[in-house]
């Protein structure tokens, strides 16, 4: 977004190196993020396969597949691999610079400095933290800010044989009792399915080796036989036939804890004479139910882009044009942080 609005001079910091996989899961995009991406130039079919908008709200009672509520979903879903394909391709390879960790900050000659993992810096006029869950930036800017662990894990598969009936995003919902949902949609090669399942503290560090403010992902590498065979066992005890099926058979698992933060107050910090910011799940990340952790970062890092074009091409302050900015996206990152608990309550799901 920066290079195309001409900004010459930025560099993208990323922890990990090039080619290593980062597997991610199905991601819904608002409208209002689609229509970002398309004013960048990057088509929607290179990251929306499936173009289904139906939502299928299933009711599973005793396993069996029982009413059928579908609803139309306001954008598409694509998934984090294909969206981080299609934008990271088009970066300038002397823009991204790979393996390279994030580790402090400072003010130096009036200027943000950031250090790095094996001691070398670099002096920013402004910083941009979208650094994701564990944020680094998030905790050396506003360390009050801790993540808690909401008590329940969204486990993830991904097979690798496609389901030709396929085509929409199911949701299956038990009845009368709660306490679990299973999510699959389609994505390239196969079906992309999350079963949220609670688990304690000590159940989560037994499935994927660390605790879950530690391991706030969990690859397929940190996936134990443990959890393999609870997931399996839900499957049995709750899913239809058809679903606890695709569950077993898949290989490839993931998973990620549900965890809870503070709402944020702020997303701008004067550095020396620059500033530095937070957006996206550095920011604040949210309850997967709300949909709305990936839209929040593109909504934000649109309008940071539209705030400091104001400064560069009509000398806008750019304190003000920052704090402009924060008014206007801080409201929408609160309401999605709110809204996770309550989500989660409706659906059985965790302690709060
Ligand atoms: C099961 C599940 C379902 C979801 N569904 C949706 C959905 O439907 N809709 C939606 O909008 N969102 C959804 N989300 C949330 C969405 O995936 C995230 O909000 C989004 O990926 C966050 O993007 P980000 O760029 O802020 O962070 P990330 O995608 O986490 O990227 C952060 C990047 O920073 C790098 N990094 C980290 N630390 C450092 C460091 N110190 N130095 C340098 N680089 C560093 C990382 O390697 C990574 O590449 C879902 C999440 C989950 C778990």
């Amino acid at each position: 977004m920066l290079l195309d609005a001409g900004f010459d001079d930025v560099t993208v910091y990323e922890a990990v190196p090039a080619g290593a996989p980062q597997g991610g899961g199905l991601i819904g995009l608002e409208h209002s993020s689609l229509d970002i991406l398309d004013h960048l130039g990057v088509p929607q079919d290179e990251f929306v396969r499936y173009d289904s908008e139906a939502v299928m709200h299933i009711t599973v009672c005793q396993r069996r597949p029982g009413q059928v509520r579908r609803h139309l979903y306001a954008g598409r879903n694509t998934t984090w691999t294909l969206l981080h394909t299609a934008l990271s391709r088009r970066l300038p390879t002397e823009v991204l610079q790979t393996g390279v960790r994030v580790t402090g900050l400072s003010a130096e000659h009036d200027r943000p400095l950031l250090h790095f993992a094996g001691g070398d810096a670099a002096p920013a006029d402004l910083v941009v933290f979208a650094d994701g869950r564990s944020s680094i930036g998030r905790r050396l800017l506003d360390p009050q800010r801790r993540l808690h662990y909401a008590g329940y894990v969204a486990h993830r598969g991904q097979t690798n044989t496609t389901q030709p009936d396929l085509r929409d995003f199911l949701r299956f919902e038990p009845s009368p009792h709660r306490g679990m949902q299973f999510n699959v949609a389609p994505i390239p090669g196969g079906a992309d399915w999350t079963f949220y399942l609670s688990a304690t503290p000590a159940q989560y560090t037994d499935f994927f080796g660390a605790p879950p403010t530690r391991r706030v992902f969990a690859l397929p590498q940190h996936v134990t036989a443990a959890a393999r065979t609870e997931v399996d066992a839900s499957a049995r005890r709750y899913l239809p036939d058809e679903q606890a099926a695709l569950v077993h058979a898949t290989t490839t698992r993931m998973a990620a804890p549900v965890m809870d933060i503070e709402p944020p107050t702020r997303m701008v910090w004067p550095i020396g004479g620059g500033h530095a910011v937070l957006l996206g799940d550095a920011l604040a990340p949210v309850r997967p139910h709300t949909a709305r952790g990936a839209n929040n970062g593109i909504e934000q890092a649109w309008g940071l882009t539209a705030a400091l074009t104001q400064h560069r091409k009509y000398h806008a302050d750019l304190t003000a044009a920052l704090d402009g900015w924060q008014r206007r996206h801080l409201p929408a990152a609160v309401a999605a942080v709110q809204l996770g608990p309550a989500l989660g309550r409706q659906f059985g799901l965790g302690a709060a």
